[in-house]
């Protein structure tokens, strides 16, 4: 008997799971699948957890699933409540494994994750699965992504390149190795669906009738099945061919496609995404609505290549910019966290952050740019507000968007200002948003 750990990260799902996949042909006759959760009550040196209540309660709904898809395949997922360095070398001792497959993740405390689990021993086999175009297909090495977007994608799409296709989910897994019930106590271990994270998910904030994504409600649940289904009645309801027009929308179930939960948590594969899409432009016609899809779920791509060229040189203080670190307004982060700047359109999209962990695409830019260019503020506090805060938060496109408005990315146009008052004239001209919120 051989056994191999399989760690999910940021990929909860069975559907186009290369690196699950790797795993289960890897040779091995046993698979020991586990998710880790360590405690997050340690604040981070902002002076806030790092994943608030809303992407807990999301998360463990996606556990939930996640759980309940592998018991049916008789292979049932654990979540250990330690860091991977303390949880996998115990269970891999117990059940005398020595490899670890999972996500690569291109970000510095992801990678600093898996350089522990090789101090510690054991060998660890990463896939890269969470773009919709692989690296390699890319006409340049991973040094010379252009440094602006629009090149990217024109080149892209130039050369036609085109997603593979999405792998099935398994029929069957491995089977599972036996560990002692010592073992699973003394990495914290509990089966996913079991009840981890029942209080998170009690959390109201989804429910709030004002929530644009009330996660917690069955349509809007975490986790495959909920993300499957949400991508299916989204197609069937012809939206991607009114997506552009409504994209800037700020209120609402239906402005935007609302994928971003499930792809950030990997409940949801955007090749899935993709070759849905298509079938769908076949059945019902194409147009700039659901091309803009694509064209979205490519900048999602641009800041995981970025990442890939440039690793943790995009967290410094300066980014990559030649520009003096930020001095931090600390009051000023305080007052807009808490939405109370004075400025109407910005408290009201704090509010709504803060309330129910989501914002639309229009207002994150608005109050990046207000913390950013109006207060005077480190970006990096903005960024970890919004890991935070965030149902959606996704490592690449929190820091690349941060990054991109600061001036501090590789966009040689420097940063990103919004006017907010101009911004609410725009988009808020009836002052329905800010009134709902309050501020108005
Ligand atoms: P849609 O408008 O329907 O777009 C479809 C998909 O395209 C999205 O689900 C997303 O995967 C991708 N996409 C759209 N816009 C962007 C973009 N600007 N950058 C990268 N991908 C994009 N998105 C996250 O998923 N997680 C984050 O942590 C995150 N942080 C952000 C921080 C700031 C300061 C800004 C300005 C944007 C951030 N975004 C982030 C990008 C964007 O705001 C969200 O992806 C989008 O609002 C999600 O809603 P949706 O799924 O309805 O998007």
């Amino acid at each position: 008997m051989s056994t191999v750990l399989f760690w999910f990260r940021s990929d909860l799902r069975l559907h186009d799971q290369p690196a699950l996949q790797a795993a289960l042909h890897s040779g091995a006759t046993h698979l020991l699948p586990v998710v880790c959760q360590p405690p997050v009550d340690e604040p981070t040196p902002w002076g806030f957890a790092r994943v608030g209540p809303h992407r807990q309660a999301f998360v463990a709904a996606a556990l939930r699933d996640l759980g309940a898809r592998m018991a049916a395949l008789g292979n049932p997922l654990h979540v250990c409540h330690a860091a991977p360095a303390t949880a996998l070398p115990v269970l891999a001792r117990a059940v005398g494994a020595t490899t670890v497959v999972c996500e690569d993740i291109a970000a510095p405390h992801e990678q600093a994750e898996v350089a522990a689990l090789r101090a510690a021993g054991l060998q660890v086999h990463t896939v890269w699965h969470s773009s919709l175009l692989q690296p390699a297909d890319m006409p340049w090495p991973a040094s010379d992504l252009p440094a602006v977007f629009t090149p990217f994608r024109q080149a892209v799409e130039r050369a036609h390149i085109t997603p593979s296709a999405p792998l099935p989910a398994p029929a069957s897994l491995l089977l599972p190795p036996r560990v002692p019930p010592d073992v699973w106590q003394a990495v914290g271990a509990e089966p996913a669906g079991a009840d981890q994270g029942a209080a998170a998910t009690d959390n109201p904030g989804g429910r709030d009738p004002r929530s644009s994504f009330p996660y917690g409600t069955p349509a809007f649940n975490g986790g495959e099945t909920a993300g499957l289904a949400h991508l299916a009645q989204y197609l069937a309801r012809k939206l991607p061919h009114s997506y552009k027009a409504t994209r800037n929308g700020l209120t609402g179930l239906d402005y935007s496609s609302k994928f971003s939960p499930w792809l950030a948590t990997g409940a949801l594969s955007p090749r899935q995404v993709y070759a849905d899409l298509k079938i769908f432009e076949r059945d019902h016609g194409a147009n700039d609505g659901s091309y803009w899809l694509w064209f979205e779920l490519l900048w999602r791509d641009y800041f995981r290549l970025l990442h890939l060229q440039y690793g943790a040189a995009l967290y410094g203080a300066r980014g990559l910019s030649a520009l003096p670190p930020a001095r931090h307004n600390a009051q000023g982060f305080e007052r807009w966290c808490q939405g109370r700047t004075g400025e109407p359109l910005v408290d009201a999209a704090m509010r709504e952050l803060a309330t129910t962990g989501t914002l639309s695409n229009r207002l994150r830019q608005v109050v990046a740019s207000y913390l950013i260019h109006d207060l005077h503020s480190d970006w990096r506090a903005g960024a970890a507000w919004f890991e935070s805060q965030l149902v959606d938060y996704d490592v690449y496109s929190n820091q690349g968007n941060w990054l991109y408005i600061a001036g501090r990315g590789t966009d040689p146009r420097g940063g990103r200002r919004f006017n907010p008052i101009k911004q609410a004239q725009d988009h808020d001209a009836d002052g329905i948003y800010r009134r709902m919120w309050g501020t108005l």
